[in-house]
């Protein structure tokens, strides 16, 4: 791995001290750092990704100063969620694929409403650059947060839920990757989540879970639901399983369909490439 050039090593070190002006990041910063964490500029083309057992984010070095504070502080977020117990909740090989949608679809839609929530600050305090940079490729959590009256937080995690595209990547590379690439028989399928335990664990700030009591929510509709295409590859894929003999999950069966998006979709690609690029640390 080359190195990386002064240039680079200065904008993580300059983005990390203005995350470390604001209250909510100076916090964030302390926790990533407390909970042993490090930070590395990876090879230039990965994206960024937080290790949970190596305990190091590892952003790409090629970002732009608002792109690397924005990012950072969505992968610091992610290092907060493993030391809170997402750790033990995810797991692909043990979890029923329910379970293990809501769960990852959990994590990201939190860290993105952490990160918008600190951009927002930021900007309220003058320096409105991340959150700009934010809005470019994610404008539909900016607005729903924007528009909240109160709890802007959940307005922007339930936002998450509305990109297609963003769940259909995820689909292609937790179900389809996972279960294509990785070793059949480490698939056990034999743990159900709670999902307001995972929820108190994960989306969870100054102590208080932001979604509230009742998150039964997210095992309906558009928070649950699957492509057409993810459906009928699980069909496929435990039929197979069966006859081979292995651990079959049905917990997906229960998850409402979605109409496929079109086949040639640019911005699902690009999300297809970055997941894909971000599992492989897992
Ligand atoms: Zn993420």
């Amino acid at each position: 791995m080359t190195e990386p050039t002064r240039e680079q090593r200065d904008n993580l070190l300059e983005a990390l001290v203005e995350i470390c002006r604001n209250p909510h990041g100076r916090k964030l910063f302390h926790q990533t750092v407390h909970s042993g964490y490090s930070f590395s500029l990876d090879t230039p083309g990965k994206s960024s990704i937080c290790l949970d057992k190596e305990h190091r984010i590892a952003m790409d070095r090629n970002l732009s100063y608002d792109e690397m504070i924005f990012g950072l502080i969505h992968e610091m977020r992610h290092s907060r969620q493993y030391i809170n117990g997402g750790s033990d909740f995810y797991n692909f090989r043990k979890n029923d694929i329910k379970s293990q949608t809501i769960c990852s679809r959990m994590m990201e839609a939190d860290a993105q409403a952490f990160t918008m929530m600190i951009c927002s600050d930021m900007a309220e305090r003058g320096f409105a650059g991340p959150l700009e940079a934010f809005k470019k490729t994610f404008g539909y959590i900016a607005d729903a947060y924007e528009k909240a009256p109160d709890n802007k937080m959940k307005a922007a995690f339930d936002a998450w839920y509305d990109n297609n595209d963003m769940k259909a990547a995820y689909e292609g590379s937790n179900h389809v990757n996972q279960l294509s690439f990785k070793p059949a028989d480490e698939f056990t399928f034999e743990r159900s989540l709670d999902t307001k335990q995972m929820a108190d664990a994960i989306c969870s700030y100054n102590g208080k879970n932001y979604l509230g009591d009742d998150v039964s929510y997210l095992e309906t509709g558009k928070f649950i639901d699957l492509s057409e295409n993810t459906h009928g590859f699980l069909n496929d894929k435990m039929y197979y399983r069966m006859q081979d003999g292995l651990a079959v999950d049905t917990s997906y069966k229960s998850m409402p369909s979605r109409t496929e998006p079109p086949k040639d979709n640019p911005l699902r690609d690009f999300l297809m490439d970055m997941i894909k690029k971000e599992q492989k640390g897992r």
